[in-house]
């Protein structure tokens, strides 16, 4: 009877324990993807049966919600940091500071000056912060030094070096004596060919089976590394693309003295500097040029791009409507597909998948931002969020239920400088955490002591025995 009592008293108590100690905070790993320029509704144009073997045995978010101007710079530094651009700093991806008297150049990778990217700490320099590390393969920015650091393991950016060879190097970070728990995986396309062939291309077909198939040498590769089921996979892009046309292009010399203005930036949002003096004139000229191109002063840019408080935002911005292309005049470059519009449009949305263990089966879900990312990567590493613009509440349906909780964050709220847009600290669920360990330790103690009782109970007559034992030769002698 004791020793059956005991033997349940035992499995219950490694049960109860085992429970609280799985509530306990914990590292999940993760890899973020990243197709540039891939498009929502890419996944519906052809079969692609990979994307969706990870839609049915993970999630899928079908509307994201990226960052004005939604270019590849800005997006995928708010996708690593929670910020909008005007608070990251990387507000296009042509740039000029200023303050700094200093350039930045996408065209001309001219995009490794530290102090552009020193606005924000993205996420993989916290993930090494809190004793972790990662690695980056390709990821934009990941091969530039900022404050003073590097990720872990990265590759210099070359666009020749494969899809494949990429992973490879992925597999190996995750797979190494030291392994890392967060990865980035950059790749180029569908973004380039839906710039020259443009979206609407028939053509684009090929183009999205392949980026398809790439994903499938990953799952492949993931799964042979027995990475499948460990890693949180979580596949994204930047922003989507538009069809342009020949009979829909702005051009600027045709309102503007080329002397009167540096263009920064061209389309489809013109970064207008005006020379000393003559900012009114720029702006009357521009203001009512033509019926496709919406002008603002900086002071004007509607608070719903949240572009506005940034050095590196010039005077005056000129927007196109979507499918309309500027030019300074027609010797400049035209792309058939192109994208930085307004971010409400849904040819601009990117798509937003995940499979692992931290996340649900068959999941799909209307909505979220591309800055609620950045909180969820911080939950799932278990890392501090620095303040961000997104909300950890708008996508914590995404977790499957047994995902443990991390670290509760300090709530406040604070001011980013040069912005009145209040940023976020949320605090985690942190309660049901401390109330599984509070109740399974409670449970464990009080088994404990139960069976100590039970133990010296059951002890009591062998110690009798015993000492009679040892009494009986003293008392003959
Ligand atoms: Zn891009």
């Amino acid at each position: 009877m004791t020793s059956k009592f005991l033997s349940v008293s035992f499995i219950l108590a490694a049960v109860i324990s085992s429970t609280a100690f799985s509530l306990q905070p914990d590292q999940q790993k993760v890899l973020l993807v990243s197709f540039d320029g891939f498009r929502w509704d890419y996944l519906y144009k052809v079969p692609t049966p990979h994307f969706h073997y990870v839609m049915e045995y993970g999630v899928h978010v079908k509307q994201v919600t990226n960052v004005f101007i939604t270019k590849t710079y800005p997006n995928h530094y708010t996708l690593v940091t929670g910020l909008f651009a005007e608070n990251h700093g990387i507000v296009a991806n042509d740039m000029f500071d200023p303050i700094l008297n200093k350039s930045f150049s996408l065209d001309h990778m001219n995009i490794y000056d530290s102090e552009f990217w020193e606005e924000a700490t993205p996420i993989w320099i916290t993930n090494q912060r809190a004793g972790h590390t990662s690695g980056a393969a390709m990821w934009p920015g990941t091969d530039v030094k900022i404050h003073k650091s590097f990720p872990t393991h990265y590759m210099p950016y070359n666009e020749s070096v494969s899809f494949e060879d990429r992973v490879t190097k992925i597999i190996d970070w995750f797979t190494s004596k030291e392994p890392i728990n967060l990865g980035f995986l950059y790749w180029e396309e569908p973004d380039d060919m839906g710039h020259q062939l443009g979206p609407d291309s028939p053509l684009m077909g090929p183009i999205i089976s392949d980026i398809d198939n790439k994903l499938g040498y990953l799952i492949q590769m993931l799964k042979k590394a027995n990475l499948w089921n460990t890693v949180n996979l979580i596949i994204t892009s930047d922003h989507g693309m538009t069809q342009c046309s020949e009979e829909r292009i702005i051009e600027l010399d045709q309102y503007l003295d080329k002397d009167h203005y540096t263009l920064i930036d061209q389309s489809p949002v013109a970064a207008i500097l005006p020379k000393e003096g003559k900012f009114d004139e720029v702006y009357e000229a521009l203001a009512h040029a033509h019926p496709n191109l919406t002008v603002y002063k900086k002071e004007e840019i509607p608070e719903r791009w949240h572009y506005k408080y940034n050095d590196r935002i010039q005077p005056v911005i000129a927007v196109a409507d979507e499918g309309w292309h500027i030019l300074q005049n027609k010797s400049g470059d035209f792309l058939l597909g192109n994208h930085g519009y307004d971010n409400a449009l849904a040819e601009m949305h990117p798509i937003f998948l995940a499979h692992g263990p931290a996340f649900r089966k068959n999941f799909t879900k209307e909505a979220m931002n591309s800055t609620d990312l950045y909180p969820l990567l911080c939950h799932l590493l278990n890392v501090t969020a620095m303040p961000h613009n997104g909300s950890f509440r708008n996508v914590h349906d995404l977790l499957s239920l047994a995902t443990p909780s991390a670290i509760p964050h300090v709530q406040s709220t604070t001011f980013i400088f040069g912005s009145d847009i209040p940023v976020e600290y949320e605090p985690e669920e942190s309660y049901p955490y401390f109330i599984g360990v509070c109740l399974g330790s409670i449970i464990v103690i009080v088994f404990f002591v139960i069976f100590i009782k039970h133990l010296i109970h059951s002890q009591i007559p062998a110690l009798q025995d015993m000492q009679a034992e040892i009494a009986q030769p003293l008392l003959q002698a």
